[in-house]
């Protein structure tokens, strides 16, 4: 087994991850996060939201994971979020067409489907599986269709992304935020494709969860307030000419925007969060880079976009975060679809003083002449340009009449004008987040095997803040006199909000072995000291070091642990406060 597969099966027997419907058969891309799981989950979508919604002051928001037919044709997804594939008309396989034809073409993206299809043909490729002749190649759309309500009245669609949410209630959003720039909200939530071929566990899935921050920014100014704050952070940029020599280039975050290497301070400040973020959780930093979409990757309309990727044994490199700046892409399509104005007056600091020309009509002439109409006359001169109002005589329309008035009627005053503002169409700073691709990424790079006396054990080296179980209450045998002691500090533990488990089955190293297994970092074992000197063994999962604690300190020694105060140093005994990082 390699480490791909051994994780996949400890996170199957230990309760992290099952393949989802098993009792009726499975389906391909569904996963259950289970027992273990779904608290690992839960716990890096809580940090993320102290990353991203509450250090930043963004706004959490719940749209429904439905969504109508216009959201989707203003977003490009009815049309263009689609794969092409082909079939086997032998065996009735389904395949990626552009897939089949990687060896031959470097791009095959940018061919179209018949394109496709020719090559096929041409280089005569049959089905994999079974050599049979392959179909045409069609484009297969990845959204789950629905209908809503009876009658197929209303087309609705499962959203293949959160983002959408977040721009559709942009007007909403704009006034929650007391009309002024920057402000950002965000989604954690279910995201549906219907992806051709979901395989690698929890990579490729056809249920996910994303957690997208849409970051609405002034355009013309994409300085960060917070960027001195990250300027020193150092990190591997592959940008696209690092791509080109084929290797990273470790900077500050202050070298990469100074140089160009990434377009601009406010993109850079995200990029630096979500690395600050991934480190958080405990995604390996050496496993870890962020990648510049290559020119013919990035999308038309994107002024920059950086990938965080992470290395998983046997996958290799996989995106596991987007962050873009897609400019006003998403605001201008939505604007054009819905027909509503999605613009902002942004206010100057100092209002901008303009000398205008304003069309002064001669009122004294134009009153007999026109009598009642005069003043409608006058309204529309004055709202001719100057450039309209030259020639020899001047031409309207008022009430459906068509007048023609002498030039001489009409002069100029040139008056000083107060500019406050401007309208701008905000731009959007997008990170965003794959959750499951994200856990994945926990386990792996938590998972290590190592030897206790010549017994080799698996233990995920979970960082405390994200460990399902924080502390496992072992009574070294299931006898009265240590289960009750053992249950008083699982009680007291519970109280204080920690996550505790509490296990008599089996021998302690069995117990040991189980809790290293699903990442628990701290055992407390009740045995006969407890009763006869009022002492617990606390052990490191880590260093596996044990020390005795008296009973009245178990709680607050754990949690000075857990928040990493203190730390296991030494053999047996010693906790010392922990040194700085
Ligand atoms: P995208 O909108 O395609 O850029 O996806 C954003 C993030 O969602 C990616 O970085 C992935 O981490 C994650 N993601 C995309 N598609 C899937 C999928 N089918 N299964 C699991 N995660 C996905």
């Amino acid at each position: 087994m390699d480490k791909n597969e051994k994780i996949n099966e400890l996170a199957r027997r230990r309760g992290f991850l099952w393949p989802a419907f098993e009792l009726y058969g499975g389906a391909a891309g569904f996963f259950d996060y289970g027992p273990l799981g779904a608290p690992l989950k839960r716990r890096i979508e809580d940090i993320w939201r102290q990353y991203f919604v509450i250090q930043e002051g963004f706004a959490e928001i719940e749209a429904p994971t439905i969504g109508v037919e216009g959201i989707y044709q203003a977003s490009g997804h009815l049309s263009g979020f689609s794969d092409p594939l082909t079939g086997c008309k032998e065996c009735k396989e389904v395949y990626r067409a552009d897939h089949l034809i990687k060896h031959i073409v470097e791009v095959p993206d940018a061919l179209s489907n018949e394109e496709i299809y020719k090559t096929i043909q041409e280089n005569e490729i049959g089905c994999p599986e079974c050599g049979g002749q392959l179909t045409e190649v069609y484009e297969f759309n990845l959204m789950f269709k629905t209908m809503i309500g009876p009658g197929n009245k209303m087309t609705g669609y499962m959203r293949p992304e959160t983002a959408q949410g977040m721009f559709i209630n942009f007007p909403r959003l704009l006034r929650y935020f007391r009309d002024s720039l920057p402000f950002a909200a965000v989604q954690i939530g279910k995201s549906y494709r219907n992806e051709i071929s979901p395989r690698q566990g929890v990579i490729r899935l056809r249920e996910f969860t994303q957690a997208e921050a849409e970051i609405f920014i002034d355009p013309r100014d994409k300085t960060h307030p917070r960027f001195g704050e990250i300027r020193d952070i150092r990190m591997k940029f592959y940008s696209q000419a690092a791509q080109e020599k084929g290797v990273e280039e470790e900077m500050t975050f202050g070298e990469a925007v100074e140089r160009g290497v990434v377009a601009h301070q406010a993109l850079a400040y995200y990029v630096a969060r979500t690395y600050q973020f991934l480190l958080a959780i405990g995604v390996a930093p050496d496993k870890l880079r962020f990648r510049q979409h290559k020119a013919d990757e990035m999308a038309h309309y994107a002024a920059d976009c950086w990938d965080a990727e992470v290395f998983l044994d046997r996958l290799g490199w996989i995106e596991i975060v987007g962050v873009a700046d897609r400019t006003d892409y998403d605001l201008k399509a939505h604007a054009a679809t819905s027909k509503v104005n999605l613009s902002v007056f942004v206010h100057y600091d100092q209002p901008v003083k303009r000398q205008k020309l304003v069309v002064k009509p001669d009122f004294k002439s134009l009153g007999p002449r026109f009598k009642g109409k005069a003043k409608a006359v006058g309204e529309a001169l004055k709202a001719l340009s100057p450039e309209e109002l030259k020639g020899d005589m001047i031409r309207l329309t008022v009430d459906g009449e068509p007048i023609e008035i002498e030039p001489t009627l009409v002069s100029f005053e040139s008056v000083e004008e107060e500019i406050r503002g401007e309208e701008v169409i905000p731009h959007v700073i997008e990170p965003s987040f794959g959750i499951d691709r994200i856990l994945y990424t926990v386990l792996d790079h938590s998972y290590y095997e190592d030897a206790v006396d010549g017994e080799s054990r698996a233990v995920l080296k979970f960082l405390p803040a994200v460990a399902p179980i924080e502390v496992a209450v072992l009574p070294l045998m299931d006898r009265k006199e240590l289960v009750g002691p053992a249950r008083a500090i699982v009680d007291e533990l519970r109280r204080l909000g920690l996550r505790v488990d509490y296990d008599t089955s089996g021998s302690i190293g069995r117990r040991y072995r189980r809790n290293d297994e699903i990442g628990t970092p701290y055992d407390v074992t009740v045995d006969y000291e407890t009763i006869e000197q009022g002492t617990v063994t606390i052990r490191d999962r880590d260093t596996m070091l044990q020390i005795k604690v008296p009973l009245a300190q178990v709680a607050n020694t754990l949690q000075a642990l857990l928040c990493g105060t203190i730390k296991f140093e030494a053999a047996g005994t010693i906790l010392s406060p922990a040194k700085e990082a």
